[in-house]
């Protein structure tokens, strides 16, 4: 999805949920007899001051206005009994300035601005502070062979057959350097790349799965749409029941679906991996038609279980 049609579709859930608030609320209210009638009264008033305006009655202008002041008062209290303001029963925007449009006229407000940075730059490591390296440094390290098939991938993108790396291994065996390596030389080329742990991976899911959480859908569509993700560390987040694993398959499944790659770094094993995620986040991860699995530090134990 386009950056604009993505911010669009942000305003108009915004939207959505102040009107969507002040049509409960006033709902609520209106559940109240008195309130109702007042209510009802209140409409009617205006109707009738409008009339009086026209005729010049001024007495009764006068006593519309106090009756209207009286029912106005009456209410307010019922509101606040049920803990509600008059101001709830209209919509509330979280911007007053442009009403939750992201525009003023045609020049976008400055929540626009600010909205749109959160949700593309802010996301995990910016990959231009990811260190690219070398055939040198990949040899000292013992990953020369790894590097190869990568640096191949970071210059054909997006043009690659397999689309997906899962660099598999313990800690300091090089994983997140190739993982990097490559996001910053796709970077570099001008593709949007993300890359972040799989903890910031979780809080993005538990803030999008936090109904009406502000700007909830830009950073997880951010996830959705970048040309090249990088989890790092999969399987170091805190596994949160209706949250990781759902919103992790659908994260690879709409990415599949969009023909983006995805890396995956982690010190699980394929098993580990499976009991964890379970089958339907499992067999997206290790698609063999587009995904090949680089195991790290051969001499891992875990990985030749
Ligand atoms: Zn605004």
């Amino acid at each position: 999805m386009e950056e604009r049609d993505r911010m669009k579709e942000y305003y108009a859930a915004l939207r959505a949920e102040a009107e969507m608030k002040a049509a409960e609320n006033t709902a609520r209210a209106r559940e109240n007899q008195t309130f109702r009638k007042n209510d009802n009264r209140l409409s009617d008033i205006e109707r009738e001051l409008a009339f009086a305006e026209i005729a010049g009655e001024k007495g009764k202008l006068r006593a519309l206005a106090r009756e209207k002041e009286t029912l106005r008062a009456e209410n307010e209290k019922i509101l606040a009994s049920m803990g509600l303001t008059i101001d709830q029963l209209s919509p509330v925007y979280r911007c007053p300035k442009c009403k939750d449009t992201g525009f003023i006229g045609t020049a976008p407000c400055a929540c626009y601005l600010e909205a749109a940075e959160k949700a593309g730059g802010s996301i995990g490591i910016p990959p231009e502070t990811l260190p690219a390296f070398g055939e040198e440094f990949a040899k000292e390290k013992g990953i020369a062979a790894a590097y190869r098939k990568t640096l191949s991938f970071a210059e054909k993108f997006p043009d690659v057959k397999i689309r997906n790396i899962n660099f598999l291994g313990r800690t300091g065996t090089g994983k997140t350097l190739l993982a990097g390596n490559v996001a910053a030389r796709v970077a570099k080329r001008g593709f949007k790349v993300i890359f972040l742990s799989s903890f910031e991976m979780n809080n993005v899911f538990l803030e999008y799965h936090s109904f009406f959480e502000e700007g909830r859908t830009l950073p997880m569509n951010a996830l959705i749409a970048a040309d090249l993700l990088v989890i790092d560390d999969l399987g170091a987040e805190q596994n949160i029941r209706n949250v990781t694993v759902p919103y992790l398959c659908n994260l690879l499944s709409e990415r599949g679906m969009r023909g983006r790659s995805t890396l995956i770094t982690s010190n699980l094993s394929q098993e580990e991996l499976l009991s964890r995620y379970a089958e339907r986040v499992f067999s997206r991860i290790f698609d063999k038609r587009l995904s090949t699995t680089l195991s790290l530090g051969g001499g891992d134990g875990r990985l030749k279980r």
